[in-house]
Order: structure tokens, then sequence, then C-alpha cells
């Protein structure tokens, strides 16, 4: 492999830009209903949409073929309650999810205080995701195992050729999450999409959104973009809008040298759209809340190669001397956790300090039956993500699971530092049509707070693109406002007037560095206070010293912006509650206690004339979810049959 030092030593030069620039030229697209970011709640909102009739432009900031964490695939279809092996009701089930937040996840046994969950995604992804997994077989996906392929596999039945996780259907008592084959969804979404019509705006960058007037709070009519290819400046006008551009993964770290960012999620995944909808004015809950980076940072593995644990769920953990781990498989007594109970975790780190389990662990592929193997290795990791490249990779190297054990990584690397953190599951406030508080701007997938994951950010989108077209339907045409135009102009475009000062990787790993210091495991007034001064010091005096030598840096360069523009978010939600919380992971040495039942709430913040304003919300504000549900949908007519 060439390096770009030997290729500059042996007098190379670097490949001029490939693509025209354009920065000076503008396209003004017009649109009934705008979809911002192509994963896979944006691509599902825009197809529902479009079943409707009302014109739709989608805008991505990769290519929608393959962009966005569900691109490369994915291996379960999780809680699925309405299909027809299911044992439990649909409708209890969304209640129970909303009740144990995490369920399927972990082992949680008794209800949760404060659940801090997201009643109405939950009940939309209980209620509509089988029907959506219906519709992606219509498009192309596939859904079961019309090959028979996998005859005699535990969870298969052979009426229906569906195959349930037995992980998280302990002895076939639930049957709620089916395994799937990902890698076909993302090129058979977006092929649906261009036969419906819907223009795609592939390699575009959403950078604000336009509001009536301009005014902050005002309904949204629109958005910005540019081209990341050639610069070219996009203005959208829209009836309204679906924000799909899921979280920020990088907001506490930047690490280019081992993993890019963040390997276990998309690189384009920086905040740019709860930073739009911030400036836009919407409200925005549980900002504050962070996780721990586990997985995928390129720091840490917990599988050799990098993989998660879900898709290694059926495997037996064995030590390094071959004796089983108390690391259960199939049948694990409460159903879906990928890691024993806290008791028996503690048994083995006490196993491995005295010598009773000796270092390294191993996955026993070779102790497996061999069906089930066949589906770990084939199915579940051959249809995750990029885990297809893994296998191709170890058996391209000699790897033969039938004979080798695969090193697992557990306990040999402690948990990431607590400073490096995820900015988890805050977005913008939602009502039952999944609009937020902004007349024309719906939202749907990760970029609801509380978000589930892939059938559930394809059944919000599926939901939000026809409540979105609904709207359109109603509205007139709202008026763009050519002063707001110019100034996002202006904003993005700074960066090109200069050729040296700050490059955008600088930026990013001073923001990153704030958020460590001033947000991280522990947190006090003083602190947060600091994190908001030294982040608006870099606002003030570095951002204007930020250049870009192409449309690409320009890009990330006003990620960089995102990214500020969200950790001033989190540390102003950090501020705003005033207490600590186990599930939000969030811990105030000034408000120690945890979880006390005044704060048991959703703490929410928005910009109003420019200023922070922080209230509140309680915590199921949802109300009935079953009856809120059948009101808002009196209209809706299951599988799209057109
Ligand atoms: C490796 C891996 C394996 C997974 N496996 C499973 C699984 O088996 N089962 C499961 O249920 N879930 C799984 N998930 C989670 C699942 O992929 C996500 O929950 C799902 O993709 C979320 O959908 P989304 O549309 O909200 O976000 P994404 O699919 O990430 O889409 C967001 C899109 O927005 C675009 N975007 C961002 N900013 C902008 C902007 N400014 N302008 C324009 N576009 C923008 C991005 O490029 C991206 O395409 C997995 C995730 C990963 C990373």
């Amino acid at each position: 492999m060439t390096k770009w030092h030997d290729f500059f030593q042996k007098g190379g030069k670097a490949p001029p830009w490939p693509y025209p620039i354009r920065y000076d030229q503008e396209q003004e697209i017009e649109t009934d209903v705008l979809v911002i970011g192509g994963g896979i709640a944006g691509c599902w909102a825009a197809i529902s949409a479009a079943r409707t009739g009302a014109t739709v432009a989608l805008v991505e900031k990769g290519d929608t073929i393959r962009s966005g964490a569900g691109g490369p695939g994915c291996d379960h279809w999780c809680h699925v309650p309405a299909n027809p092996h299911s044992k439990v009701d649909p409708d209890e089930w969304a209640k129970k999810m909303n009740e144990y937040p995490g369920i399927l996840g972990t082992l949680q046994k008794d209800p949760v205080k404060c659940p801090y969950a997201n009643g109405i995604g939950t009940q939309i992804q209980c209620r509509e995701n089988y029907d959506t997994l219906l519709e992606m077989e219509q498009m192309g996906g596939k859904i079961r195992d019309v090959d028979d392929e996998y005859i005699g596999a535990e969870g298969r039945y052979d009426d229906t050729k569906f195959m349930f996780s037995p992980r998280v259907s302990p002895n076939h008592s639930t049957e709620v999450v089916i395994r799937i084959w990902g890698t076909t969804f993302k090129p058979a979404l977006k092929k649906e999409c261009k036969r419906l019509g819907v223009k795609i705006y592939d390699r575009v960058m959403v950078t604000s959104l336009l509001t009536e007037g301009g005014i902050q709070g005002a309904r949204v009519v629109g958005a910005t973009g540019f081209s990341n290819r050639t610069g070219e400046f996009m203005a959208f006008k829209s009836k309204a809008a679906v924000l799909a551009t899921a979280g920020d993964f990088s907001l506490w770290m930047l690490n280019t040298e081992l993993s890019g960012y963040n390997t276990f999620r998309s690189r384009n995944s920086t905040g740019d759209g709860v930073a739009m909808a911030w400036r836009a004015g919407a409200e925005l809950t549980l900002m504050e809340r962070t996780g721990i980076l586990m997985l995928g940072t390129g720091y840490k593995h917990t599988w050799y190669g990098g993989a998660g644990d879900a898709s290694y769920e059926n495997i037996q953990l064995v030590d390094a001397n071959g004796k089983k781990l108390p690391w259960p498989l199939q049948g694990w007594p409460d159903g879906g956790a990928m890691r024993p109970s806290p008791e028996d975790m503690e048994k083995i780190y006490k196993g491995v300090q005295t010598g009773e389990y000796a270092l390294p662990f191993y996955g026993d592929f070779p102790g497996m039956p061999d069906i089930e193997r066949k589906v770990t290795w084939k199915l579940m990791l051959g249809e995750e993500s990029t885990t297809k490249i893994i296998t191709k990779t170890y058996e391209k190297a000699g790897f033969d699971p039938s004979k080798h054990l695969l090193q697992n990584y557990s306990f040999i690397e402690g948990t990431s530092p607590s400073q490096w953190r995820n900015a988890g599951g805050g977005g913008p406030v939602i009502d039952w049509d999944l609009k937020s508080t902004l007349d024309g701007l719906y939202v749907a997938g990760e970029q609801t707070f509380s978000a589930g994951d892939h059938s559930y950010a394809a059944s919000t989108g599926r939901y939000a693109g026809r409540k979105a077209a609904d709207y359109s339907r109603q509205i007139g045409e709202g008026k763009i406002s050519r002063d707001q135009v110019a100034l996002e102009k202006a904003r993005i475009y700074a960066p090109i007037k200069h050729s040296e000062g700050i490059d955008w990787k600088e930026l990013h790993a001073g923001i990153a560095r704030t958020m460590q210091y001033f947000c991280s495991e522990f947190k006090t007034e003083l602190l947060l206070n600091m994190g908001l001064d030294s982040l608006k010091d870099i606002e003030e005096n570095h951002v204007p010293r930020l250049y870009a030598l192409d449309p690409h840096k320009l890009m990330r360069s006003i990620e960089d912006l995102s990214l500020l523009t969200h950790g001033q978010i989190v540390l102003n939600a950090s501020l705003a509650r005033r207490a600590s919380s186990q599930l939000l992971n969030f811990f105030r040495i000034d408000y120690p206690e945890l979880d006390p039942t005044e704060w048991c709430k959703f703490v929410t913040v928005k910009l109003e004339n420019g200023k922070v304003k922080a209230g509140e919300l309680p915590i199921n504000y949802w109300g009935d979810m079953k009856a809120n549900y059948e009101s808002h949908n009196k209209d809706y007519t299951g599988v799209y049959k057109g």
C-alpha cells in the first residue's frame, strides 16, 4: 500500500479537486415535502409522502444508496409485536417498553421510576413496524428465509419462513424480534424513492431551516444546503419538512487516526439536525443525556474485528482453557440482554482475578450446532453491517468457524474512558403527528428523543412522511426570507474566504476537548459554565479563522459549527437539570440525589429571540398511548396496496 508520505517523497503532487467549483451558483428547489437526511427514516418518509401524491425532495449528505447507520445493513428487526407469531399484544408491548426502557437490551426487572422513554415513537413502532417490514419486502428487501438456507435453525418458522432471534425471546415466549437480511434494504429504499419520482439530492449537506419571515419560532418553510462536491448553494422551499439526520457521535471525540471518527456510527452524524432545529427555535428535550462510548471507537473492541455483541448473540463464551463462562446464549432468563446479569458479571470479574477464568475469552464457534453457526456467521454477521467485510476478511485469511474460535475482548480492555461520551437520546419535542413545536417541521428516526433503532427509524419515518404530506395538502405556500438566506450564505461560505488559520480537525479537537473537560462524567454548575465560556471563546476567536480548501472540507467545517452549537445546547440543558439521574447517565456533584421525584420530568430548552429558555414536560406527556394513536390515525390503511 502506498502511503501519502511515500507518494510525496517520490515527488507526487496532491491531485486537483475532481469536481467543478461553483460556490457562486445557487439553485432554488420547490417541493411539497422536503426530507432532510436520506438514511432509514428519511427514505421511508420520502416514500410514504410520495405515495400520497405529494412532490418530495430528499436531501442527503452522502449517497442515499448506503448512507447512514443502517446503510450497510442490519440483522435484527426489533419490536415487531404485530407479527403473526408474536405472543404479545402490540399495545401492551408498547406500554411495557415505555415503562421499562431498554427492554430487550438490559436486564431491567422493575419498572423504572423515571423512564424518559418516547411513548409516541414506541407506540408507532409497535403498531406499524410489521406493516413497514412487509412493505420493505414489496420493495425487494429480504425479510424471510425464502431460499430455505436455514431450515432447522432455532426460531425459524417453516410456514412463514420468518426467523426470530432466540436471544430476545426466551423459550419463544414473546417472538418480537425478527432476523432479517438488512444489507438488501437501503438499495431497495433508494430504488423505490426513484420509482415514485422523489427528487434525490445526494452529496448535499443541509445547513439550516428557513422560517417564515426569517423569524425564530415561526413556521418552517424550507432549508438551505450546499453540494459537498461543487460547493453550489441550494435553497429549498417546502410546505412541510421532515428532519431525519439522526444524532451526533463525535461531540466528545475526534479520532482521525484510529477510526476516522467513531466506527460504529455514520461519519455524517454530526448533530446538524439538532443544531438547525435549535437555531430555528424548536423546543428540544433530553439534551443533557449522554452515554459513555462503548463500541467502535477504535480504542476498544468487544470482538476481534470490532463488531458489537448483538450479532454474536448465540455464541457461548469460553476462557483461554476452553472453560465455559456463565455468559449464556439462547434462553437468557430475562431475554434480550447482551451481557450476563450484574451478579454474573461480578462472578466472571472475580474469576478472572482469582485465576478461575483465564483471559482471553473466545467465542466457541466450533462448539455450536452447524445450523446455528451458519445463522450467526452468514446471516447475522453477514447482514448486520460492515461486519460482512469482517467475515470475508477472516475467511480469506483462513478462518473457518467450524474449526476456529474467535477472540473476544471482554475484560481485557476496560470500558472506554468516561470523558469520551456520546450525545445520546435528545431531540425535538414532538406531538402525535411527529410534528415538532414548529409548524411545518416533522421529526423521525434517531432524530427524535429516546429513539429506538432500525425498525423504529423506518416506522417513524414512514409515519412522519404521511403526516407531513397531509399538512402540505392543507397549507398554502410559505415565503422564504431572502435576508435569512443571505445570512446563512455568509455563515457557510466564511471558511472559503481564507486559505490558512484553523482547519476543521483542529476546531473539532478543541470542541471535543471542551466537552471532555467541562461536561464529562461529573458535572457542576461551575464546570458547565466554564464549558459555555470555552465554547464562546472558540466561537468568537477561533471560528472566524476556519479555512476550507475545497467543498468537502467546507462540509467538515460546517459540521464543526453544528458540533459547537450542539455542545452549547447540551451544556445549557445540563445546567437546567438540577438533579442527577441514573438513566440519563447524568451526575451533578452539586445535586447528587439520584432521580428525585420532583425532577422526574422532561427538561426542555429552546431559543426564543436568541435567548435560551428552559421549560419542562411531564414524564408521560403524550397521554394514553393506544387511545391517542388511534384518534390520530383513523385513516391509516396498513400495508401499501398501491
Ligand atoms: C453497525 C450498526 C449495526 C446496526 N444494527 C442494527 C440492527 O441490527 N437492528 C436495528 O434495529 N438497528 C441497528 N442499528 C441501528 C440502525 O442502523 C439505526 O437505528 C438507524 O439507521 C437509524 O436511522 P436514521 O434514519 O435515524 O439514521 P441514519 O440511518 O443514520 O440516517 C441519517 C442520515 O442523515 C444524513 N445526514 C446527516 N446530516 C445531514 C445533513 N446535514 N444534510 C443531509 N443529510 C444529513 C446522514 O448522511 C444519514 O444518511 C445498527 C447501527 C449500526 C451503526
